[in-house]
């Protein structure tokens, strides 16, 4: 039999076969896949004799991973070369493939076979790295009941389910909620201030019902320009508060989500006792890095208190600007994006057109291989592969002239191409029975390509964007483990695998490195320091508001999850919208109207992964930003920051271990301390005056 002569799918000799590969080849190659994945896991499951390492989990990871390698290709194809016949492909294997893995997650057998590994006189001689992979295999078994008495098995399936299904539900009256409301402008006076993109949409929303005048809807591009730049302030203050109290009781009792809240909160309350915890806070940090819910609260608190002080000259700014300059006595809540964006405008406006003509492609490349060359002496060098298009470049990453990984960089948008700026993983770093495998990655985004023969030029998001994506990919390809289950970004956990793309983020602030990465695209000059400085001062602006919001939504969702008892069932919405009140007294400066019903709207945690897990955003921007800090450190003194032994120790200590040890413990390794706030909050423009 030679099927991998016969189906590229499953060659895994090298590079995917892109050039070779055709939908036709996906189901036989993927159904032969599962197949032999099942039969290897019925054969395993059925030895009586105690597994052992290496005939258990390396033949199941080994065949797990052709699998995963295969489906990889198929679902990388699906998300940039979207054309009839390979979503059609991709669809129809789908429901398999998730039938599959859902079904090796739930395998009780397995389960009895990891635990029996676990418990055998083996597990004293493996790794600590092996030791580690074994214990989070068991659990995410148990975190899925699979420890769980026989009897109370149904009901925790059916928890799953009905949690499950009141997401759904939640998402759906959300989206019903924001449907069912529009704001109807007859004379055109009453569009005053809002930009001309937005009035001809409204126009077009109106014109599409058959109708006169210009229609405002609560979704995101129609609501928001209204709030910023409406001069009608009553109009504002209509769609504020339709916005505001969407999928509540004040509107429609049928898209209610305040039941749905109480339902979820009790749910996740038995679930997390079931399981052995005190509250559902604790269920969901088992795998994060974070460690206990004392301990998330204690980051927030610290947190808020140095950055309360800077939102309340945020807001004393905003009133004393919109008291003199726009005439609005008391700034109500509908009035703040207005005034922010009137405040904005006349201290810190620039054009993203000036700043773009600053960053053609060719040097912002050069920009950041030169960043990555000289934190990490490694060189990046043309390679070829077959691709997916003949616009994607390859490269190649080499230390010392070894090989150490490859990358496919991806850059322009494509009618074919899904939205957005994705780094994927088409093979991770790891060892088998025959030989070693180098990491390869896929870097995707959507940028402007080219026009006129002229380079494409990217906006400043762009190239944090870019920046991001590729920190992603060093984790990805600088990883040193050999365990695939734990190599690269496998295994890390959910709040710190931000860290070292938000850390590479942070070059592209820096002056020397911009100077190393801009030349105006017609006369080759570097970015200038007065456009500079402006983009500097927009970035920090009203970052103590912003930070304040974020840590309300965090916190509030953190004690919602640890400390209402919904031990007696449902939690009525007046206990929730109590615990709001107490967070927004400590945290907020500006305190929404009583009628403002946020949590009813509040997706990421009731219909999205995020449950007590909102916290991840700031977390993992601390522990950039004080990472960052140790280059600001080393290179303080040196005329670049860009310093390669701390450039070697971040590599060493964070990005080769991987998720092979806890988060924190590589953070430690690095930084020679636990993480602290100070960095993010001067990076943010929060430094007191001395
Ligand atoms: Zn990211």
């Amino acid at each position: 039999m030679n099927d991998a002569v016969a189906n590229p799918l499953l060659d895994f000799s090298g590079m995917p076969r892109f050039a070779d590969i055709k939908p036709a080849h996906v189901e036989p190659a993927i159904r032969g896949l599962i197949d032999e994945n099942r039969a290897l896991i019925e054969r395993l499951t059925a030895d009586p004799t105690t597994p052992t390492w290496d005939g258990f989990v390396s033949p199941m990871d080994e065949a797990g991973e052709r699998l995963g390698r295969a489906w990889g290709v198929v679902g990388h194809l699906h998300s940039v070369f979207d054309v009839p016949e390979w979503r059609e492909t991709y669809n129809a294997m789908l429901p398999e493939i998730s039938r599959f893995y859902a079904e090796v997650g739930q395998n009780l057998a397995l389960f009895q076979k990891y635990k029996a590994l676990h418990d055998s006189p083996e597990f004293a001689t493996l790794s600590p790295v092996r030791q580690r992979i074994l214990e989070h295999a068991l659990r995410d078994f148990r975190l899925s009941g699979a420890e769980l008495p026989d009897d109370q098995k149904p009901r925790f399936q059916e928890i799953q389910e009905e949690q499950s299904q009141l997401a759904a539900k939640f998402s759906e009256n959300l989206l019903d909620a924001t449907n069912a409301h529009a704001e109807w402008i007859a004379d055109e006076a009453g569009l005053a201030g809002i930009p001309d993109d937005a009035r001809q949409a409204a126009r077009a929303a109106a014109e599409a019902e058959g109708k006169e005048g210009w229609k405002f809807t609560l979704q995101m591009p129609s609501y928001l320009p209204v709030l910023q730049y409406a001069d009608d302030r009553e109009l504002r203050a209509r769609m504020y508060r339709a916005y505001a109290t969407r999928a509540s009781e004040l509107g429609k009792p049928e898209l209610d989500n305040g039941p749905l809240i109480g339902r979820i909160l009790a749910l996740r309350d038995e679930e997390a006792r079931m399981l052995g915890y005190r509250n559902f806070a604790e269920v969901s940090l088992v795998p994060k890095m974070a460690d206990t819910p004392e301990q998330v609260l204690g980051f927030l608190h610290d947190l808020a208190a140095k950055a309360k002080p800077f939102a309340e000259k945020d807001l004393e700014e905003l009133k004393a600007f919109a008291r003199a300059e726009l005439g609005l006595d008391t700034l109500e809540p509908w009035d703040v994006a207005y005034a922010s964006e009137k405040l904005r405008q006349a201290r810190y406006a620039y054009s993203d057109q000036e700043v773009k003509q600053y960053f053609p492609e060719p040097k912002v490349l050069d920009g950041l291989f030169g960043v990555i060359r000289a934190l990490y002496r490694v060189d990046i060098l043309p390679d070829a592969a077959p691709t997916w298009d003949p616009d994607v470049r390859f490269f190649r990453i080499e230390k010392e002239g070894e090989l150490v990984g490859h990358f496919y960089l991806d850059l322009h948008a494509r009618s074919t191409k899904r939205g957005g700026a994705w780094m994927d993983s088409a093979r991770s770093r790891h060892r088998n029975t025959w030989g070693s495998d180098t990491p390869v990655a896929y870097l995707v985004c959507n940028f402007p390509g080219p026009v006129g023969g002229k380079p494409a030029t990217f906006t400043h998001d762009d190239v944090l964007t870019l920046f991001h994506e590729c920190g992603h990919g060093l984790h990805h390809l600088l990883t040193q483990v050999d365990e695939l289950a734990v190599s690269g970004i496998h295994g890390v956990e959910w709040d710190a695998v931000e860290l070292p793309s938000q850390f590479m983020e942070n070059f592209c602030w820096e002056w020397d490195v911009l100077q190393g990465m801009t030349a105006h695209v017609d006369t080759g000059a570097p970015l200038p320091r007065a456009l500079y400085d402006k983009m500097i001062a927009a970035k920090n602006f009203q970052s103590g508001m912003q930070t304040v919001r974020q840590l309300e939504f965090s916190m509030f969702d953190l004690r919602l999850h640890s400390e209402l008892d919904a031990s007696a069932g449902p939690v009525p919405i007046e206990r929730v919208m109590t615990l709001l009140d107490e967070v927004r007294r400590e945290v907020a400066v500006m305190i929404p109207p009583a009628w403002h019903r946020f949590p009813h709207s509040f997706s990421h945690i009731f219909a999205g992964g995020y449950a007590a897990g909102y916290y991840s955003y700031k977390w993992a921007e601390v522990l950039s930003a004080d990472a960052f800090e140790a280059f600001e450190e080393a290179g303080a003194g040196k005329g670049s920051l860009l310093d390669p032994e701390t450039g070697e120790r971040f590599w060493r200590e964070i990005l080769a271990v991987g998720g092979s040890r806890p988060a924190l413990e590589s953070f430690k390794a690095f930084r020679g301390r636990e993480p602290r706030v100070d960095a993010l909050l001067r990076h943010s423009g929060m430094v007191a005056q001395a």
